[in-house]
């Protein structure tokens, strides 16, 4: 159910600021999708497809979805690493995927090795653009 409720909060969102930019035909949002997001792709974009329905301005929108790789920051040495590139057998990478902050257990900082480090980038989900026209 989270992702139905995602997605309509998407829609929500996108019909609001149109309304609120005077903007008469929405054309494209762009939908940054975390890589470490617990919810199933499929079923949001599913529900963004069925959802919008409901929102007659949402109805000329198309909604893009742009994926965005995790990324953590250490606390000990500000070293930016991507998840992507580090290693992990399978199953580990599996398991952050769905229990990011578990991560510690496995990953440590490539610079110092410190297992103190933060996710900045890769989780939840988020509006970045809307086009249309006014
Ligand atoms: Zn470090």
């Amino acid at each position: 159910m989270h992702e139905w409720a995602l997605a309509e909060s998407v829609i929500k969102s996108t019909v609001e600021y149109a309304g609120a930019e005077k903007i008469t035909k929405l054309k494209e949002a762009g939908v940054v999708f975390g890589e470490l997001q617990a919810i199933d792709k499929e079923i949001f974009v599913f529900a963004l497809e069925e959802l919008r329905r409901q929102f007659p301005a949402a109805l000329t929108c198309k909604f893009k979805i742009i994926k965005e790789p995790a990324a953590f920051r250490c606390k000990a040495c500000s070293h930016k690493f991507a998840l992507k590139g580090l290693k992990k057998t399978k199953d580990e990478a599996e398991f952050i995927h769905f229990v990011p902050e578990m991560a510690h257990t496995f990953l440590k900082c490539p610079k110092c090795k410190s297992p103190d480090f933060e996710l900045v980038a890769g989780r939840g989900v988020s509006i970045s653009y809307i086009k249309g026209a006014k």
